[in-house]
């Protein structure tokens, strides 16, 4: 995980504080992704791609901090509710709320004045947009949540085309891991899996983080059969060189989302 922000020290807090300086607060999850990827999957991507936002923030004069992260979220429930899968560490929203909360807090207690929250696991963003929207009522902080996953297939889809739908633990996930920790991917133990849920362009509008219209947070239980190991997709469709290309193209617009917020509230 990073240690970005542990390797400061308070005097460099200070200076980024007097300077005006935006922090990136990543959320991650201790989560199973699978027989082929790490248990801190959604925390390893999500501090990549802060750090892709934060260097094209820096060619457009913008320095902004990789603050703490918080490495739990929500338990993901359609892939987790079929089987219980060993590793995870799940926290409540409630908690994933105050939790987040009260770190935020304590950043605007120091001066940061514009906290940018930056989800790396889909369950958190409920609980994210209710923290961010209390702290930005309550203090004179303006707190933003970025979810790069509304907009992720329209981000890729003139460069990168997967043969099959991709989710939790698929091709998406197993390529940006690929690119950062190759060492800690096993390919060769991961298989491909789809549920069995009529294909139809309303999936995406159906994932309640994704903004859509319809709230729907689990699959019908026949959805999933004994083959089913945990995640959704085909990973073997993922590349590093993939990997890349979607830390980049996601990095950018996080750093676009930041940069107009930055210039709504700074003029800079
Ligand atoms: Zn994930």
């Amino acid at each position: 995980m990073s240690d970005d922000y542990y390797r400061l020290r308070s005097t460099q807090i200070a200076e980024a504080v007097a300077a005006d300086t935006p922090v990136i607060i990543c959320l991650g999850a201790t989560e199973q992704h699978g027989s082929h990827l790490p248990l801190g999957t959604d925390t390893y991507q999500v501090e990549e791609l802060a750090r892709s936002a934060i260097k094209f923030l820096d060619t457009r004069g913008i320095a902004a901090l990789l603050g703490p992260s918080i490495p739990f979220g929500p338990r993901q429930f359609q892939c987790e509710a079929p089987v219980d899968f060993p590793g995870t560490i799940a926290i409540s929203n409630k908690t994933m709320q105050q939790l987040l909360r009260e770190v935020c807090a304590e950043l605007i207690r120091h001066g940061f004045r514009r906290l940018y929250i930056v989800i790396g696991n889909a369950e958190s963003d409920a609980p994210a947009q209710i923290a961010a929207k209390e702290l930005s009522e309550e203090t004179d902080a303006v707190v933003t949540t970025v979810n790069w996953m509304v907009v992720i297939t329209e981000l890729y889809q003139n460069q990168i085309s997967f043969q099959t739908p991709q989710g939790h633990g698929g091709a998406g996930e197993t390529a940006r891991i690929l690119a950062i920790l190759p060492e800690l991917v096993d390919l060769k133990a991961s298989r491909a899996y789809h549920p069995k849920i009529p294909a139809s362009n309303l999936d995406r509008d159906a994932l309640p983080y994704l903004g859509g219209g319809i709230g729907r947070y689990k699959l019908p239980p026949d959805a999933f059969d004994d083959a089913f190991e945990g995640i959704v997709g085909a990973p073997a469709e993922a590349t590093a060189e993939i990997g890349r290309q979607l830390f980049a193209v996601i990095g950018k617009w996080i750093a676009d989302v930041i940069a107009f917020e930055e210039g709504l509230w700074t003029g800079r």
